[in-house]
């Protein structure tokens, strides 16, 4: 079917639509896509088909942008909204993750992306989303801040973002909207408005102010660490390295980094441990709240509390090396280079020291297993619905 489109022949199809639906500031593609289509009385995978014949624009995560499998794309939306292509290559996650991230390849996951899972058009994991912000029909549109994950709550509202359908608990999948349903806050299995909490719990304090700070650092493309101004980047990859150093702590309180953390004030034996060994990207909001809201606490740990502590416990250069990928961001080199180096030691390994796997090990396969399991289900459902 492709060959028989050529760009050029398509090209007519790509004017204004005829119900005006603007980008708006802040809103993801998949929620332009999904609010165009409805508003022009048609499904979101109709809307794609006939404006993209030769892409299945569903089977992608939309939320990433179009720039790196055809640009074009973007430029037939600017006009369909009536606005720049520059809105669109701004407004993905693609272009967060560019600045983000020197070491982005094809191939690997965008980091602090909150998957969906996808097979074929369908996601496995829901689009998170605000209960609150999705109360109104006509002004209902889906952030792509919501994609990150750092972000488990709406600052506007104070409440946890949500995945699923208060009501049946499907994942929530605005791209499978009907047109009859006409609003981009409906559930397409049951039907019913997206506009109650799944949970009573709201954040604390303390993951709402972290929450804004991380969305200044993610706006103003710049954040202070240790009392120097840092590039985003360099931000961003100093808060990994502390929910990473928070996960080892909470998996070993006795041991170096457990103690560290209790010496800047940390109650590791309060917090609970991530179940699965996945990224965090991966892992659930209340998991990952418990580590956003330890790393919130470190983040005000200062250059020389840091390094009275690290010689108090004797933690060296060498210690905050703990996996063979590690790296230890540039922002911390500050208080590292001030750390003694501990000589390598060369050791040989005895057949004796062959241990059998961990029970930590076990059941965070198996967790992972679970999690697998309960979304294939999801996913197995759809296939019987269809
Ligand atoms: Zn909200
Ligand atoms: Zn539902």
């Amino acid at each position: 079917m492709a060959k028989t489109y050529p760009r050029t022949a398509k090209n007519y199809r790509i004017r204004p639509l005829t119900f005006a639906t603007p980008l708006l500031e802040n809103e993801s593609l998949t929620s332009w896509l999904v609010r165009a289509a409805l508003n022009q009385g048609c499904s979101p995978s109709t809307l794609t088909f006939y404006f993209w014949p030769e892409y299945r624009i569903w089977t992608y995560d939309v939320d990433k942008g179009f720039e790196h499998i055809d640009s074009d794309i973007h430029a037939d939306m600017a006009v369909l909204a009536k606005t720049t292509v520059d809105t669109f290559n701004h407004q993905t996650l693609m272009s967060f993750a560019k600045e983000a991230d020197n070491s982005l390849t094809e191939k690997t996951g965008l980091t602090w992306t909150r998957p969906l899972s996808k097979r074929n058009r369908y996601s496995r994991i829901g689009y998170p989303y605000c209960a609150d912000c999705l109360k109104e029909d006509k002004t209902a549109y889906l952030k792509l801040q919501w994609r990150f994950t750092w972000s488990v709550c709406c600052t506007k509202h104070k409440k946890f973002l949500q995945l699923e359908c208060p009501h049946c608990h499907y994942p929530y999948q605005p791209q499978l909207i009907n047109p009859e349903q006409r609003y981009i806050n409906r559930c397409h299995s049951c039907h019913h408005k997206l506009d109650t909490e799944v949970t009573d719990i709201l954040p604390s304090d303390t993951i709402y102010k972290f929450q804004l700070l991380v969305d200044k650092v993610f706006h103003e493309k710049q954040g202070t660490v240790l009392g120097r101004l840092v590039s985003m980047g360099d931000w961003f990859d100093y808060l990994l390295f502390l929910i990473n150093m928070t996960r080892l702590a909470l998996r070993n309180p006795d041991y170096m980094f457990g103690k560290l953390l209790f010496q800047f004030g940390v109650d590791i034996d309060t917090l609970s441990t991530p179940k699965t060994a996945l990224r965090f990207d991966y892992i659930p909001i209340e998991e990952k709240t418990v580590l956003l809201e330890c790393t919130f606490h470190l983040f005000q740990i200062s250059h020389s509390q840091w390094v009275y502590a690290c010689e108090a416990l004797n933690v060296t250069q060498n210690s905050f090396h703990w996996s063979k990928n590690t790296v230890v961001p540039a922002a911390f080199k500050q208080v590292y280079n001030q750390l003694p180096k501990t000589p390598k030691r060369r050791r040989i390994l005895k057949p004796t020291d062959i241990q059998p796997t961990s029970p930590e090990a076990v059941m965070a396969a198996w967790n992972r297993l679970q999690r697998k399991r309960e979304m294939t289900n999801h996913y197995d459902k759809h296939l019987k619905d269809d």
